[in-house]
């Protein structure tokens, strides 16, 4: 396959030449991963940046037990290595490096990186999502000093202390859940009096003595001056306000897609997701999405590997149709 460079600005803040590929998939996780696995198979010899953190959001997930053919579970950072493994077996190449800009005008794409500049015949973009903050006095003050928003890996800071846990989702309880391990008590605080989390892991929750529940109530600031000491609490319904004594503050309250970089080059809907129809295509052709980038529905490992194996698949037939054109 030739490649035209006519009509990309040479000028960008880097010295070295482009790298010139084919498929070029933003993204580690198991949507980018799964495209590589793909995309590669197809001999498309396709690059991965792995941007800020190497296997995702699932990378950080203690034990997955829901993904297919792991009947004892698996841990986040263990798949994602095998995802990794077996799309290298196949020709990905796989680089830490993190996409800082996009030119999403012509193709080839460009795309700047913390470390260099690549040109891309089609692009996956698998930027995954980042979890929300609440947005309250002391809460960023204190991330890392008591604030977290991972239990995998902060769990272990707090053996035999108390934590509490904002949110009533999936991950609240199973990262909650997964805080019993460590902590002497788990307090989950959410703002209504019913759980968005499926019922599995309600009943697992509910019977677990380290868990108990502090309903219609938000946190509206995190205390403590050098570390966590408490969380001030307002009971939605009655106005009453109190304060609880906590050693760390677990936040699980949604996800923002990382797509900032996308912003006026690709179609998107509320909450900044990349539009996408079920070819995993976007509003430019040539680039395609997977995973929570434009997902914030299914969120599941499957679905996002189910996701980036499409997206890859499409991204093949849309450059063999170019060959064909092109022939
Ligand atoms: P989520 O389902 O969107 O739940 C977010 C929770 O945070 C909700 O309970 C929400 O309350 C609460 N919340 C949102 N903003 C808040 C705020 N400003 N202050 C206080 N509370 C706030 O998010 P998630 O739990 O991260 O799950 C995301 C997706 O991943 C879901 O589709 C979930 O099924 C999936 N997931 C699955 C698994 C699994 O299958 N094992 C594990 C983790 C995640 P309301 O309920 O009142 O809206």
């Amino acid at each position: 396959m030739s490649f035209s460079l006519s009509g990309i600005s040479a000028s960008s803040s880097n010295t070295t030449e482009p790298k010139h590929v084919k498929v070029l998939i933003l993204g580690s996780g198991p949507a980018g991963l799964s495209a590589a696995l793909y995309a590669a198979r197809a001999e498309l010899a396709p690059v991965v940046l792995t941007g800020m953190e190497l296997g995702g959001q699932a990378g950080l997930t203690h034990t997955i037990e829901n993904y297919p053919g792991f009947p004892e579970g698996v841990g986040g950072p263990e798949l994602g290595e095998l995802f990794q493994k077996q799309a290298e077996r196949f020709g990905a190449v796989v680089e830490f490096d993190t996409a800082t800009a996009v030119d999403l005008s012509q193709r080839p794409f460009r795309v700047i990186t913390e470390n260099g500049e690549y040109l891309a015949e089609a692009l996956i973009i698998a930027t995954g999502a980042r979890p929300n903050h609440l947005e309250v006095p002391g809460e960023y003050e204190l991330t890392g000093k008591g604030v977290s928003y991972c239990a995998t890996c902060d769990g272990w800071f707090f053996k035999d202390k108390k934590v509490v846990v904002v949110g009533g989702g999936d991950s609240a309880l199973e990262e909650g859940l997964f805080l019993t391990r460590y902590a002497s008590s788990v307090t989950i605080i959410h703002r209504r009096d019913t759980l968005r989390a499926g019922k599995v892991l309600q009943s697992r929750a509910f019977s677990n003595p380290k868990i108990r529940f502090i309903w219609n109530t938000v946190v509206t600031e995190i205390l403590g001056k050098d570390k966590v000491t408490g969380v001030a609490l307002k009971n939605v319904l009655t106005g009453e306000t109190s304060t609880l004594e906590t050693d760390g503050v677990f936040i699980f309250i949604g996800h923002t897609p990382n797509t900032q970089m996308f912003t006026g080059q690709l179609e998107m809907r509320d909450g900044g997701y990349i539009v996408s129809n079920q070819y995993m295509e976007t509003s430019v052709p040539g680039v395609f999405v997977a995973g929570e980038v434009t997902d914030n529905h299914f969120r599941q490992v499957v679905t996002s590997a189910g996701m980036g194996a499409a997206a890859a698949i499409q991204a093949t037939h849309f450059l063999e149709k170019e060959e064909a054109v092109k022939a």
